[in-house]
């Protein structure tokens, strides 16, 4: 099934209430495998045997048979990254921690420890999927910076100037991160900032810039031409990685909430907003490009009496299910969206329509033949479907053209495709 499936947590903690809730939360939340150990020579035996299979592991610092925080110097050795939480923690004791390679500590004073734990073993797991940009001049401070990077999973490309930075985000546009120096020979920090926004908003990508320490004014430029963050060199390995989690989890909720912007919170289709911006955007490239822009609405068959027999609970499990179908599939040829209520709206662009009537055949067939289990009961759906490829000027003539042959459908007696009569 899913990849997370296969990840695997070593927990190192004897305290029994904070062991599972961890474990619990980690594996409720993130479909994560937790494997415990309670000493620190139970834990020392899993690492012995099987070191590599652990994504990271959570460490807590003072352990009945080693309460000076020998286990790290033990997943150290073996290359575990990992976190560690103790129950207080001095100055002294959390700069020790922050210069051996583990990734973070939390203070298990609190819930909201708990919270931060999970959510920065989930950062982890996502950092696997984006990817950073480096451009610094100095291979020492790229060194340190990629080092860092990967320790926190992250995927890195390096450049050693501004020009050859703009080369890879060209080939790269997938990248989510970018930190840059100022000073770089060819194409300063600035420029190179400039030149992504031109492209790029801060919405897409995120820019953090590094300024040296005694040159303060660099700081405020860098954020005045678009960066959306900066740090000064040196800095703590602490303040890199909460600056870059940090501005990645803001992109993150933005993308988030433009998603949900556009989908249908119910069945998780695209929503009727998504259908008109998109099918504009494919009228143009119909007008482009050539072919048809074929429109079809589909409608659940006495929706009312599923409701009635089955609750509106049962009503929205048969609308998640054809929903799901539908996603499945038009997936890979067409945009499939949830228009309102029960009705669901198609649209395909393509060079030709000899296909439709199957296509269409096809999904009422199964739907049809769908089951869909509410409870112990089972409940079975019908649609009827319109079709059109009228080559009309705008969207709405042509969905109301493909509304019209659903009427057509259900006067007809349900259960069936009607095409446009051109
Ligand atoms: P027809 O075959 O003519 O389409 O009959 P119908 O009963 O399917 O159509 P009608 O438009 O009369 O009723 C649609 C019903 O769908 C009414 C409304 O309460 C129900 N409905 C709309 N949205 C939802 C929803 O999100 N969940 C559930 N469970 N019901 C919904
Ligand atoms: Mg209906
Ligand atoms: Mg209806």
């Amino acid at each position: 099934m899913s990849a997370s499936q296969s990840v695997e947590i070593l927990l190192v903690e004897d305290a029994k209430f904070f062991r599972s809730v961890i474990k619990s939360q980690i594996e409720k939340q993130l479909g994560f495998t937790v494997t415990c150990a309670e000493t620190y020579a139970e834990a020392v035996t899993i690492l012995d045997e099987r070191a590599d299979d652990f994504f990271l592991a959570l460490l807590d610092l003072n352990l009945p048979d080693a309460p000076k925080g020998e286990i790290i110097d033990v997943v150290i050795e073996k290359s575990v990254p990992s976190i560690v939480f103790s129950g207080q923690f001095n100055e002294e004791l959390r700069d020790h921690l922050m210069q051996q390679n583990i990734i973070d500590y939390v203070v298990k004073d609190s819930p909201a420890s708990i919270e931060y734990v999970i959510s920065t073993v989930k950062r982890l797991y996502n950092n696997q999927s984006v990817k950073v940009l480096l451009a610094d001049d100095s291979k020492t401070a790229r060194y340190q910076m990629r080092s860092l990077l990967e320790r926190y999973k992250f995927n890195v490309l390096e450049a050693t100037d501004g020009l050859e930075a703009l080369k890879l985000l060209d080939e790269n546009p997938d990248v989510l991160l970018v930190i840059t120096d100022y000073n770089m020979p060819k194409l300063d920090g600035f420029e190179f900032t400039k030149k992504i926004r031109s492209h790029y908003s801060k919405r897409q990508l995120c820019i953090i810039g590094v300024s040296t320490y005694g040159n303060h004014a660099l700081s405020a430029k860098f954020i005045k031409v678009g960066a959306n963050d900066f740090i000064t060199k040196p800095f703590l390995n602490e303040e890199f990685f909460c600056r870059v989690s940090q501005n990645i989890e803001m992109l993150e909720h933005i993308r988030a909430l433009e998603s949900s912007l556009i989908t249908d919170y119910l069945t998780g289709l695209r929503n009727r907003r998504y259908l008109f911006e998109r099918g504009e955007a494919m009228l143009e490239e119909c007008r482009n490009e050539g072919g048809f822009l074929i429109a079809a609405m589909l409608d659940i068959d006495f929706f009312k009496k599923i409701n009635d027999s089955f609750g509106h609970d049962g009503g929205d499990e048969a609308l998640k299910a054809v929903s799901n179908y539908l996603r499945h599939y038009f997936n890979d040829i067409g945009v499939a969206s949830r228009f309102g209520g029960e009705e669901f709206c198609i649209l395909i662009h393509q060079d030709h329509t000899d296909d439709i009537e199957d296509i269409f055949e096809t999904v009422r067939q199964n739907i049809e033949n769908l089951n869909v289990s509410y409870g112990n009961r089972a409940l079975r759906v019908t649609l009827s479907i319109g079709i059109s490829w009228r080559k009309t000027a705008d969207l709405e003539t042509l969905i109301n053209a493909a509304d019209q042959c659903l009427y057509k459908a259900k006067d007809k007696g349900r259960n069936q495709v009607v095409i446009d009569q051109l």
